[in-house]
């Protein structure tokens, strides 16, 4: 997989790094209980990194913090991504360690409650528990406000499996969650606005997963974002698994797109960046190009999956467009914003891919240059259409394509990285780095951007020109008093 920063694509399989692995207090006046300590262990996308930070914050009022140690914790919960294979192995796999850990714990007359969360809680169900006796507490995605009742049942003795698709409930909880004192926040933040997919592409488990598409309420949202800005929220990264599908009626009466968002949400302040992803192209209206071509505080990048460049295979997999739509597509967008990176996800060796279909693929890469791209081999997802196609494509195959792919697309990278040279443009610094002294922040285009400098910079944008650029981040030095920068 070519990935090119420290941000996972919605639906990236890879496990993340985060901030709510990092141990922080959350207190509450209703903690009468002991003290007790949540390990949260996250995989996937960024939705699942939002839902964490969720049920971390739910669990506050239980008398929970958390902790990086799985020894030390009272609860342990998975948060799991189901997109590709053998998602649901790793977890059996990782339970069977976990198991070693509680059992360590009980010689110590310590308890340890397991609960599994997420995409693979809702598929799987009641055969985790099956599977796996250790686990205490399955729990599918639309629930997770319901997790200290839950808990507690699971307490008493009961095995709980939950796996209700109820996402207003959900996004009602999360308002109300909001509507409480912010906490200090790191200086950027996801926020979902919309949950679920429609649009039952022949090889994903989405639509399946996590249900039907909605979308919170323009209120519900602004709000939220009000609230982060305050606590020190400087980016926010719209989240949805189709976000430009978002939709909401707006206080004005009129039904609102993404872009008239946008617009809305960059109007509040302290809130000196915008991202949103991910994408579908079929959802990209004339507002929300607009968007890019108007709103400084909307970051200059964009990903755009298109998962294959033969139109044969792009209505074999049910996108609804062809590869002359996304073409021209990308030329609007590059209209309003001819500055602007693209990212992609690109699958290869869906049923019945050719070379020929392959070699489009290719050449659509050629053609629109990406800054970065995330690429998979076709995974057969049970339940989904693709599964039961019976001109699958050798494993052989698809490694070799996908050799070649990645291959393209990281000297697109590189290309893109170069170009960024004796540029001077604003990083918004985000944490330390590995070496001392040195901060890391995030370039408009999303490129992780090192700079020695004092850590005191941490949560503010400064200029800073680029000297030199490794394999996935950008090397420079601050530029004191330079005011003219894409990004400020
Ligand atoms: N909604 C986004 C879109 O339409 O592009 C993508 C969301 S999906 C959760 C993230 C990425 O995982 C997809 O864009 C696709 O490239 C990849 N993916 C999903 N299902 C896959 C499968 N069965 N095999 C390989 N890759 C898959
Ligand atoms: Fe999956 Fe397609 Fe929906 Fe994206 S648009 S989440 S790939 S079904």
């Amino acid at each position: 997989m070519t990935q090119h920063h420290d941000m996972a694509v919605v639906g990236e399989p890879v496990e993340a790094t985060l901030d709510n692995t990092t141990s922080k207090t959350v207190t509450s006046a209703s903690a009468a209980l002991q003290p007790k300590k949540v390990f949260m262990r996250t995989y996937g996308c960024q939705m699942n990194v939002y839902d964490s930070d969720r049920m971390t914050d739910v669990l506050g009022p239980e008398g929970f913090t958390t902790t990086e140690n799985m020894e030390d914790a009272d609860l342990v919960i998975l948060n799991t991504c189901h997109i590709r294979e053998k998602a649901a192995e790793k977890v059996y796999s990782e339970l069977g360690r976990i198991r070693k850990v509680k059992e360590e714990r009980a010689r110590q007359g310590k308890e340890m409650m397991i609960g599994v969360a997420g995409c693979v809680a809702q598929a799987e169900g009641e055969e985790i528990s099956r599977r796996a006796p250790i686990v205490d507490l399955v729990i599918g995605p639309q629930s997770y406000h319901q997790l200290p009742k839950l808990l507690k049942t699971a307490r008493d003795g009961t095995k709980v499996v939950e796996t209700e698709f109820d996402i207003d409930a959900k996004f009602k909880h999360l308002s109300e969650r909001a509507a409480r004192p912010p906490l200090k926040r790191a200086p950027s933040a996801f926020l979902t606005v919309q949950e679920g997919c429609d649009k039952f592409c022949t090889f994903c488990v989405v639509p399946y997963t996590r249900g039907a598409e909605v979308s919170r309420s323009v209120e519900q949202i602004v709000t939220e974002a009000e609230l982060m800005a305050a606590a020190g929220v400087r980016e926010i990264t719209l989240l949805g698994q189709n976000v430009n599908g978002w939709h909401g009626a707006g206080p004005d009466g009129n039904s609102w797109g993404l872009g008239r968002l946008l617009y809305r949400l960059s109007e509040i302040d302290g809130l000196d960046r915008l991202r949103y992803t991910t994408s579908h192209p079929r959802d990209m209206d004339d507002e929300l190009i607009q968007a890019h071509r108007d709103l400084k505080t909307l970051m200059p990048y964009l990903h755009l999956p298109v998962q294959s460049g033969s139109d044969s295979i792009l209505a074999s997999m049910n996108r609804k467009h062809t590869r002359d739509e996304y073409f021209r597509l990308i030329d609007r967008i590059r209209e309003a914003a001819p500055d602007i990176a693209l990212s992609c996800d690109f699958i290869v060796g869906f049923p019945g891919e050719t070379d020929q279909d392959f070699q489009d693929t290719m050449d659509l890469i050629r053609r629109v240059e990406f800054g970065s791209a995330f690429s998979f081999k076709y995974s057969q997802r049970p339940g989904t259409p693709g599964a039961l196609m019976d001109n699958q494509v050798d494993e052989d195959i698809k490694s070799a394509r996908l050799a070649e792919l990645q291959e393209l697309v990281a000297q697109q990278q590189t290309a893109f990285n170069a170009s960024r040279i004796n540029m001077t443009f604003g990083v918004l610094f985000e944490r330390k780095g590995r070496m001392p002294g040195q901060i890391v922040g995030k370039s408009p285009w999303l490129q992780p951007v090192q700079v020695d400098a004092s850590e005191d910079l941490i949560g503010t944008i400064q200029p800073v020109e680029i000297l030199e650029i490794g394999r996935n981040s950008l090397f420079g030095q601050l530029k004191p008093g330079h005011h003219d920068v894409v990004g400020q």
